[in-house]
């Protein structure tokens, strides 16, 4: 019960059945379709273990109207004492027309006498695990239902009206009349269903306003670049002048950081729309001010990269940038370390590495997190920590090429000022991306030898694999191999998530440095590799990623100004959600379409990743259908918190629980 959350009496409450069983009724055999499934009750006329076309217990069952078969495939000795010749059972089953007549195939069955009652309400099934069976289920909610406190949190008004009490609704959903429109409670659309749509958005709506509320409370060092300091010396030094939509979001940090409270901002902009220039900036106001900066990415490639880009525009100005990542070991690291405990260093970039316990910051004033999609919460929550002892926290700024979809910012996002990047740096031309069948690797391949005979670097990505980090391996192998055989005089590389961390940074760098022509690879180059000459990106199996990993990837070109083309190598046949992929890639570049169709073909929960979040975060509200329910319960949201805080309270605990802290952050 456990595994499920069912914990407290009221989490057993709002375990809501999947299904109903209608064992209201006793239909006479006669009148009982076939492909219905319909409760029966009878005298056992014969029962006998037959061994043919395999072992297995035929049953006869008897009414007054007519007979029908059981068949059991699987059973045990205590079956047989049950369905004996001459007892008395109630059968619910699905009746099919059989070899031997109509029968049902491993019907339930329980033994019956002439005054045992019938159920008056459907039946509940549960969602429920193979080590937890329905019966214990059903009645652990039964009682956890009498003992929940459901008592009415919500002052009277408040409730859109025409929807029941909590209470009510929880009661009618469990135990249904037999003669409800069964329709509505498949759909959700019954009133009942509503109250708790409803109840489940307010505490939603509450928890990212309180969460609002206790961040306006909290204190943050307030950072500002002071005139001519690291702030104006970077913009004066960088190598081109930023875009009006860098120049904006620029600002919208500054403001940000300049105030006494820590900030919480994610800053959003396509694959290539340049944010690592905006953290730059925002590092040097942190600086400047005489606070550190951290930064970090989810990969030690991608944090590598970083490291040389930071250190490229900074160092020259003089600050002290350190590196650090889980592979470092030993004095190397013991160094860093030192470095960033005692202030020396600035700036520190890595992996997930620069939040771990033994990491000790002098000052940290802002931490960067980029592609934060990628980073647990638990993560981002450890990082609030860091200035610990003090009564500060650090600022927050995190960055993401996945733009989060704006019903999805309104409900779980509330809390977060957002900032997008909506422009390209100049000079850019749009990446052309063609979809083939695997058919056509010849031509693909083809296609290689000329970019790389113009001087251009290509990129080919191998499929997941999702059950086989091995089998992952064995195929960009092997892909190497043949390419490299494809394409004699060519330099290719490899790359893959399996090698320890120096090799592929020396890989990287080769294929950086223009030495290899071909970089074939796993998804490891996913997030943010920036090599401009790179004007070829080959995706195969280009069916079996998600569609904003796609993105991702096809992001990897088209970063210079040579034209750029990107090919989806698919293997037919494709299924219905892989063709509206692909199509989605061939029809759009941006971001942001890219993103809001990919939350119409997976659905918010999935958008979100169960993987961040533990677990998925709205149980029964459909944010695309339950738009009026969410209007009303962001309505009600601040004057609940407003009027009744003690009632706002009660709800969110009621509903979240143990889950609030994780909404936060
Ligand atoms: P992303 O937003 O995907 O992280 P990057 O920060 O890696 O993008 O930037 C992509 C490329 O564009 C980099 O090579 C970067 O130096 C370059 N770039 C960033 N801003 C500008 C600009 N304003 N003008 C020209 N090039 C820029
Ligand atoms: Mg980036």
């Amino acid at each position: 019960m456990e595994k499920l959350g069912l914990v407290r009496d009221i989490d057993l409450a709002l375990h809501l059945p999947l299904r109903y069983e209608d064992e209201t009724r006793v239909t006479p055999i006669a009148a009982a379709h076939e492909g219905e499934t319909v409760q029966v009750e009878g005298r056992v006329r014969d029962s006998r273990v037959e061994l043919r076309p395999r072992r297995q217990l035929i049953v006869r069952l008897a009414d007054d109207s007519d007979e029908l078969v059981l068949r059991f495939l699987h059973f045990y000795p205590s079956h047989q004492k049950t369905l004996a010749v001459g007892a008395r059972l109630r059968v619910r089953g699905e009746l099919r027309g059989g070899f031997l007549g109509r029968e049902m195939v491993h019907p339930s069955f329980k033994a019956v006498n002439d005054d045992t009652p019938l159920a008056t309400a459907l039946t509940p099934v549960y969602p429920a695990s193979a080590q937890l069976p329905q019966a214990y289920l059903r009645k652990a909610v039964s009682s956890a239902l009498t003992r929940a406190p459901l008592d009415e949190l919500l002052p009277p008004g408040s409730v859109p009206a025409g929807l029941p009490s909590l209470k009510q609704a929880l009661l009618f959903l469990h135990h249904p009349a037999p003669e409800v429109m069964l329709a509505t409670l498949e759909d959700h659309s019954h009133p009942a269903w509503q109250r708790l749509k409803f109840d489940e958005l307010l505490a939603q709506q509450l928890s990212q306003l309180q969460a609002q509320r206790e961040r306006a409370a909290l204190r943050a060092p307030p950072l500002r670049a002071g005139a001519g300091g690291l702030h104006e010396q970077l913009l004066a030094a960088l190598p081109f002048r930023l875009t009006g939509a860098q120049h904006r979001v620029t600002e919208e940090i500054a403001r940000d950081l300049a105030r006494p409270h820590p900030t919480h901002r994610l800053l959003q902009g396509d694959v290539g729309s340049g944010k690592t220039v905006v953290a730059a900036l925002a590092a040097t106001v942190a600086i400047d001010a005489g606070w550190q900066c951290a930064l970090m990415a989810p990969t030690e490639i991608l944090a590598e990269q970083h490291f040389r880009k930071l250190v490229g525009w900074l160092e020259p100005l003089g600050v002290p940038i350190a590196w650090l990542t889980g592979s470092q070991k030993g004095k190397a690291r013991t160094r860093m370390l030192e470095r960033v405990a005692s202030g020396e260093a600035r700036l520190v970039v890595g992996t997930h590495a620069v939040i771990q316990d033994r990491v000790v910051f002098e000052r940290l004033g802002l931490a960067v997190i980029d592609e934060q999609h990628r980073f647990g919460v638990a993560q981002r929550l450890q990082l609030k920590r860091k200035l610990e002892g003090t009564p500060l926290e650090p600022h927050l700024l995190m960055m993401s090429a996945t733009p989060i979809p704006r019903t999805l910012a309104m409900t779980y996002y509330a809390d977060l000022d957002v900032s997008t990047l909506d422009e390209l740096p100049p000079g850019r031309t749009p990446i052309v991306t063609k979809v083939f069948a695997d058919g056509r690797r010849d031509s693909v391949i083809a296609r290689i030898r000329d970019e790389v005979a113009k001087g251009r670097q290509v990129y080919w990505v191998c499929p997941l694999i999702e059950e086989s980090e091995t089998l992952d391996l064995q195929n960009a192998t092997e892909t190497h191999a043949r390419l490299g055989e494809a394409l004699p005089g060519v330099q290719v590389g490899l790359l893959h998530g399996r090698m320890p961390a120096a090799e592929k940074a020396a890989v990287m760098a080769r294929f950086t440095g223009g030495e290899l022509a071909v970089l074939v690879s796993t998804t490891v180059i996913e997030v943010g590799v920036d090599v401009p000459n790179a004007s070829l990106m080959v995706i195969e199996h280009a069916e079996r990623f998600g569609l904003s990993q796609l993105h991702q990837l096809r992001g990897r070109v088209g970063r210079g100004s040579v034209a750029s083309v990107c090919v989806l190598l698919y293997t037919p046949p494709l299924s219905d959600t892989g063709k509206a992929r692909l199509r989605a890639m061939a029809e759009t570049n941006d971001g942001f379409e890219i993103a809001r169709r990919d939350l119409d073909i997976r659905g918010p929960g999935e958008f979100m990743g169960a993987r961040q979040s533990g677990a998925a975060l709205l149980r029964f509200a459909d944010l695309a259908e339950d738009s009026a329910l969410l209007a009303q319960a962001r309505q009600l949201a601040p004057q609940l918190l407003e009027h009744h805080p003690r009632a706002a309270d009660a709800h969110v605990n009621r509903w979240l629980g143990s889950k609030a802290e994780y909404l936060k952050a």
